[in-house]
């Protein structure tokens, strides 16, 4: 496109709520033809709230207590969820705390070696109340005390609820309709993901990804004839934003997805998106 047309796409992008970082991703978008979307907080508004606590070796009010201490050194949106749950009471301290990317958290509360993370990291995957937990789409944590890598007791669940962005679902209608594959990539587990991503009017997704495996997801997405657009939120994000040929970040998003990314949505709303693939069809794809 002409420096011309590149200059009315960028206004008209701001209009639309479309923070323009680089033009020549705005003139690209016209010929993405996959768009990868990451779950908690692009999707979803990145708020979660927990919505269960079930007591299995403790009581309740002792699994919060333990849960938030752990989750206290934590910046993982799940941490904030736990630490919210358990309120102003004081917390006992925690030594040798550890969080483990894409895991969970550890640390050592009254000297006892406890982990709380996911049911993956205990090899608890087909838990079939966590399995329950995980259909409604709610993201199960377990709180285990450990001795050396096994669970020697599984103290208790904590599931977490993020509720998709009110215009997501439609989002992804538009895009569809604009003829774009969506796919959803997450770290959560599948049946979790697969709630959330029928919630959202997804049918393809990729669960379980490991924070360093996302480039690499958007990688293996990539073909000849489409390009890859990638819409991220989270510092986790970074690698696959700068992978993918076109990237947008949400506004509410961490600095780094946003300093990651071609486009950022203002407005944290998905439709965003759909608006930028018809405004580079429309405004640069003509001009060539
Ligand atoms: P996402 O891609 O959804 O942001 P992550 O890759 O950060 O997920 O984490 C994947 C999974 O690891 C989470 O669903 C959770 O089960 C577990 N996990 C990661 N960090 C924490 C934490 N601080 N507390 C509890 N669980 C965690
Ligand atoms: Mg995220």
């Amino acid at each position: 496109a002409t420096p011309t047309a590149i200059m009315v796409g960028t206004g008209q992008g701001a209009r639309a709520g479309i923070l323009v970082r680089n033009a020549e991703a705005l003139e690209r978008a016209q010929k993405i033809g996959v768009l990868a979307l990451d779950k908690t907080g692009t999707l979803t508004c990145g708020q979660p709230q927990v919505t269960d606590v079930v007591p299995m070796a403790c009581k309740r009010e002792e699994a919060l207590r333990l849960a938030a201490a752990l989750e206290h050194q934590s910046e993982h949106p799940l941490a904030r969820a736990v630490v919210a749950a358990h309120g102003d009471g004081e917390l006992p301290p925690v030594t040798d705390f550890r969080a483990l990317a894409g895991h969970g958290v550890s640390g050592e509360v009254d000297s006892r070696v406890l982990r709380l993370g996911s049911p993956a990291w205990f090899g608890l995957d087909d838990d079939a109340a966590i399995a329950e937990l995980q259909s409604a789409g709610k993201t199960v944590v377990v709180l285990a005390e450990m001795n050396g890598e096994t669970p020697a007791s599984v103290l208790a669940l904590i599931a977490i609820a993020d509720a998709l962005r009110p215009t997501s679902r439609q989002a992804v209608a538009q895009l569809r309709a604009q003829g774009i594959r969506v796919v959803m990539l997450t770290g959560d587990n599948v049946a979790t993901a697969a709630a959330i991503a029928a919630q959202a009017g997804i049918d393809e997704f990729r669960a379980g990804i490991l924070p360093g495996d996302k480039a690499a997801a958007i990688n293996a997405l990539k073909s000849a004839d489409a390009l890859v657009a990638m819409v991220g939120d989270g510092v986790n994000d970074a690698p696959a934003l700068a992978a993918a040929d076109v990237s947008f970040a949400i506004g509410a998003g961490s600095d780094t997805a946003i300093e990651a990314a071609d486009l950022t949505l203002i407005r944290n709303d998905l439709r965003g998106v759909a608006d930028a693939i018809a405004l580079s069809r429309a405004t640069l794809g003509k001009i060539r």
